[in-house]
């Protein structure tokens, strides 16, 4: 165990290389959050931090630093979140801020909110509840619609993608 000063927040000794390499032993999905722009035009941002936290009503949440993306949610009060699959490493590229030239994200209104045409997963969600912890925000919503379709997830382990055995 290692002693913590709860009035800063500093834990003296935790190294944070050793912080994110156990941390990255956590597998997760891959998640493209959808928002609008100040022009109407879709924005799209690649995370790993959703997460479900209530199932009754609904509830999801994500972690995001200070960006463009936290800017429009934070304005519009809302935002898409679309489980990627596993053909979908260049999405994930592509919306955190590595452009990939030849990909033309395809988006749709399913309710209200747009989120990609293609994906293992959508939500459209509205926050209830902005948290400041330290450098991040988290933005937790509920959850108004979502839908799935078939497929296998991509996966985010020890900071590399991967593709699971997962029957669709
Ligand atoms: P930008 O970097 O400006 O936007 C994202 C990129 O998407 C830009 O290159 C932009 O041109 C492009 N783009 C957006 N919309 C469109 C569109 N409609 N058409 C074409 N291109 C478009 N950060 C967090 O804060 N929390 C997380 O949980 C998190 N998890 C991550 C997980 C992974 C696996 C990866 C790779 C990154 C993660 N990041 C996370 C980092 C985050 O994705 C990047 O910092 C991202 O660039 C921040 O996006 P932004 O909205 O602030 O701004």
């Amino acid at each position: 165990m290692s002693s913590a000063d709860p009035a800063s927040g500093k834990n003296h000794r935790v190294d944070p290389e050793s912080f994110r390499k156990s941390v990255s032993m956590f597998a997760t999905g891959i998640v493209v959050l959808t928002c609008e722009d100040d022009d109407g035009q879709v924005h799209g941002m690649t995370v790993n931090s959703f997460t479900s936290v209530s199932l009754d009503p609904p509830t999801v949440l994500v972690s995001l630093k200070p960006g463009k993306a936290h800017r429009l949610i934070s304005r519009n009060g809302r935002y898409g979140a679309c489980i990627l699959n596993e053909g979908q490493q260049s999405f994930s590229a592509h919306f955190s801020g590595r452009p990939q030239e030849a990909l033309l994200p395809d988006f749709v209104v399913r309710k209200q909110l747009p989120t990609l045409r293609n994906c293992l997963a959508w939500f459209e969600c509205e926050t209830v509840e902005k948290v400041q912890i330290h450098d991040h925000t988290l933005f937790v919503a509920q959850v108004t619609a979502c839908g799935s379709e078939g497929g296998a997830p991509l996966m985010f382990y020890g900071s590399r993608y991967h593709r699971t055995a997962i029957a669709a």
